[in-house]
C-alpha cells in the first residue's frame, strides 16, 4: 500500500546504517496489521479523503476572504461558505470513522499479539522459567504489545497523511503564489532534519525508559507476590526503598524526555512562527503592491500552519514508531524462541493402554540446565513397577524431586534413557501433553488457582465435568465435608482473592484433583511440614486411598509410608545408594537405618510408629 511505501522509504535512512535484521523487523512489524488490511484499507481511503478536505480548505477559505473584500454582494460569499462548511462536514466525518476504524484494527493487533505472547510463553520448556523473571515477562505481555498498538495501524497511516498534507499544501501554495512559497520551502529541510535527529534521540531514551520500568515491574511484581515474607522480615521499607531507586532511574530517563520533547515543541512553535510571519511579512508587501489579493495571503497562512503542524506530528508519529520497533524486538524473540521440549511433538501411542504406569530409569545421567557443572543425578538406574509403590527418601538436596521432574519431562537427562511401561516406549519419543494426562502430581505446598473449588478440582481435565465426579474424588480425598461446610460448597471461590484454606485442606484438594484425572502413575510428594494431627490423619487417610490399586511413586517423609512401600529407594547426592523394603533395609546398617532413627526427615513431633 501507498503507506507501506512511503514509511519504508522514509525509514530507509534509519535501516541502512543498521544490519539487515532491522530491515526484517520493520516488515514483520507491518505485516502484523495485515489480517486487518480491510479495516486499515477503508481507513486509509477516509484518510485520503479527510487529507484531501484538509488541503483544500485553504483555498476556499481565501475565496470567502476574497469574496467578501471584492464583491459588494454577499451571496457570492455564502456560496464559498457553504462549500467550506460542506468541506469541514466531510473531513470531520472521515476522520470520525478512520479514527475509529484504527483503534479497532489497532486493539485487534494487539489483542492476538497477546494472545501469541502469552502462548509463545506457555509453551515454553521449564528451564526458560528457571531463568526468566515473572515480571519481566508479563511486562512483554501487557506493555510491550501495548506499544505496537497504534504504530502498525493508525501511525502508518499518519505518517501517509502527513506526508501526503505537506505535498498537497505546497502543490497548492506554488500554483497560488510561487514566491511566497519558495520563500518557506527554504524553511524545510532545517526542519526536516531537526526531526529525523530528533526522532533518533526520542527513540533511544524511549527504549531506555520501558528497560528501566520493566525493571521496576519485576521488583512490584516480585514484592507482592512474596508479600507474606516480606512482611515477616519487616522487609517493608527495604523493598520501598528498592523500588525506589528503580523508579528513580526511570524517572531520571523520564526528565531527559520531557526536556526533548518540550526542548522540540518549543523549536517547532519558534519554526512555525517564524515561518507565519516571514509569510505574514512578505505576502503583505505583496498584498500592499497588488500583486496578490488579501484571499491569497490568508490561504498561505493556514497552508503554512498546516505544514508547520505535520511535521510536528510527522516526528511524534516518527519517535513512536521507533519505539515500537524496540519493542517489537524483544516480542519477535520470545515468539521465535522454540522450546527445547516441545509440547506437542512426539507420538501419542495407538494403544491407550500401553503405559501401565510402570517407568524405568537406565543409567541416568543429569545437571540442571542453569547449572551444567553440577551433577544432580549420577548413573541413576530404578525401576516403578506396575501396581507398586516405590518411596523415595534420603536427605534433602538428594535428587528425590529432580527425579519426578524427569518423570514429568521438564527437563530431558544428559545421558541414559527413561522408558515407559511394558513396552519400553522411550519417553523423548512420546507427545507430552499425553504423557501429563496419565500422570498427576501431587506436591508437597499444593497450588491453588483462583476458581471455585469446583474448578480447582476439575483443573487437569479438559472436558466439563459433572458435579458428581468431582464430589466422588473428593470425598475419596476427605475433602467432601469441609467443603460443604462452605457457604457456597464448591463454588466457593479458593485462592488469591478467595477463601484461604489450610495447608491439610490444600492438600486434600489436591488429593482429589490428582484423584479425578485417574492417573495410571501417581507421583506423591509427602508434606513435610507440621499438620495438626487431626489434618494430618485425614491427609494420610485420603494419600492410602489414592495410592491403592495404583502405580506410584512417593517421596516419603512418614515411616508409615516408608513401611508400606513394595520398596524403599535410598538417595543420596544424586545417586542411589540403598534400595530394598523396609524390614531389608533395617537389617543393614546403613544410610536408611539412620535416617528411620533420625524419623526419615527429622520430623521429633511424630512418634516412631505412627
Ligand atoms: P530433593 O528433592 O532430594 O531434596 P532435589 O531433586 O530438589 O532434591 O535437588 C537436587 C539438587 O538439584 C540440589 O542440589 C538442588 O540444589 C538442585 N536443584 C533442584 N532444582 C533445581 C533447579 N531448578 N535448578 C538448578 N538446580 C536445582
Amino acid at each position: 500500500t501507498f503507506g507501506k511505501f512511503v514509511c519504508s522509504k522514509a525509514l530507509a535512512n534509519e535501516t541502512e546504517d543498521v544490519d539487515g535484521k532491522k530491515k526484517v523487523n520493520i516488515k514483520r512489524l507491518i505485516s502484523l496489521s495485515y489480517p486487518e488490511r480491510f479495516h486499515i484499507f477503508i481507513a486509509f481511503i477516509m484518510l485520503i479523503i479527510s487529507s484531501f478536505t484538509n488541503i483544500v480548505s485553504p483555498y476556499f477559505f481565501g475565496s470567502v476572504v476574497d469574496s467578501a473584500v471584492n464583491y459588494t454582494d454577499l451571496t457570492e460569499m455564502n456560496k464559498y461558505i457553504f462549500y467550506l462548511l460542506g468541506i469541514y462536514l466531510l473531513g470531520s466525518l472521515a476522520s470520525g470513522i478512520r479514527s475509529w476504524l484504527f483503534e479497532v484494527a489497532g486493539q485487534r493487533v494487539v489483542a492476538r499479539l497477546r494472545r501469541q505472547v502469552f502462548n509463545a510463553i506457555i509453551k515454553s520448556d521449564i528451564t526458560f522459567f528457571d531463568t526468566s523473571r515473572t515480571g519481566e515477562l508479563t511486562s512483554r505481555i501487557s506493555s510491550d504489545t501495548q506499544v505496537l498498538q497504534s504504530a502498525v495501524t493508525s501511525n502508518l497511516s499518519m505518517f501517509a497523511r502527513y506526508f501526503l498534507q505537506i505535498i498537497g499544501s505546497i502543490i497548492f501554495m506554488f500554483s497560488l503564489e510561487p514566491s511566497l512559497s519558495g520563500l518557506l520551502i527554504g524553511v524545510i529541510p532545517i526542519v526536516s532534519l531537526l526531526t529525523v535527529q530528533y526522532g533518533r534521540y526520542l527513540k533511544k531514551l524511549k527504549k531506555k525508559f520501558q528497560d528501566e520500568l520493566a525493571a521496576s515491574s519485576v521488583v512490584a511484581e516480585e514484592t507482592i507476590s512474596s508479600m507474606r515474607t516480606v512482611r515477616s522480615f519487616a522487609a517493608e521499607s527495604k523493598m520501598s526503598k528498592e523500588y525506589e531507586i528503580n523508579i528513580g532511574k526511570s524517572f531520571d530517563v523520564g526528565k531527559k524526555l520531557a526536556v526533548a520533547q518540550g526542548g522540540f515543541m518549543g523549536f517547532v512553535g519558534m519554526i512555525s512562527g517564524g515561518a507565519l510571519a516571514l509569510v505574514l511579512w512578505y505576502g503583505g508587501k505583496l498584498v500592499h503592491d497588488k500583486k496578490i489579493s488579501t484571499g491569497i495571503l490568508a490561504s498561505f497562512l493556514m497552508y503554512t500552519l498546516q505544514v508547520a503542524m505535520a511535521f510536528a506530528f510527522l516526528s511524534s508519529v516518527y519517535g513512536d514508531f521507533m519505539q515500537a520497533l524496540g519493542a517489537s524486538q524483544r516480542i519477535f524473540e520470545l515468539l521465535d524462541r522454540s522450546p527445547l521440549i516441545k509440547l506437542n511433538s512426539g507420538h501419542v501411542p495407538a494403544d491407550e493402554d500401553s503405559f501401565d504406569g510402570s517407568v524405568e530409569f537406565e543409567k541416568v545421567n543429569f545437571s540442571y540446565p542453569t547449572r551444567p557443572q553440577t551433577n544432580v543425578l549420577t548413573d541413576v538406574s530404578l525401576k516403578i513397577e506396575k501396581g507398586k509403590t516405590i518411596a523415595l527418601v534420603g536427605p534433602s538436596g538428594g535428587g528425590k524431586s529432580t527425579i519426578f521432574a524427569l518423570i514429568e519431562r521438564f527437563y530431558d537427562p544428559l545421558s541414559g534413557s527413561i522408558t515407559l511401561g511394558s513396552k519400553n516406549l522411550d519417553l523423548k519419543s512420546i507427545n507430552t501433553n499425553w504423557l501429563h494426562s496419565k500422570i498427576a502430581l501431587v506436591s508437597q505446598e499444593p497450588v491453588l488457582f483462583g476458581g471455585s473449588v469446583k474448578e480447582n478440582i476439575s483443573f487437569g481435565l479438559n472436558e466439563e465435568i459433572d458435579l458428581e465426579q468431582v464430589i466422588e474424588a473428593s470425598k475419596l480425598a476427605n475433602a467432601h465435608e469441609f467443603i460443604i461446610n462452605f457457604e457456597k460448597g464448591y463454588d466457593t471461590v479458593v485462592g488469591e482473592r478467595g477463601i484461604r484454606l489450610s495447608g491439610g485442606q490444600k492438600q486434600r484438594i489436591a488429593i482429589a484433583r490428582a484423584l479425578l484425572v485417574n492417573p495410571k502413575l501417581l507421583l506423591l510428594d509427602e508434606a513435610t511440614s507440621a499438620l495438626d494431627s487431626e489434618s494430618e490423619n485425614l491427609v494420610q487417610e485420603a494419600i492410602e486411598r489414592a495410592m491403592k490399586d495404583r502405580t506410584v511413586c512417593v517421596i516419603a517423609h512418614r515411616l508409615s509410608t516408608v513401611r508400606n512401600a513394595d520398596r524403599v529407594i535410598v538417595l543420596e547426592n544424586g545417586q542411589i545408594v540403598e534400595q530394598g523394603t523396609h524390614d531389608e533395609l533395617c537389617s543393614i546398617d546403613g544410610i536408611y537405618k539412620r535416617l528411620v532413627l533420625r524419623q526419615l526427615m527429622s520430623k521429633e513431633t511424630n512418634p516412631i510408629d505412627s
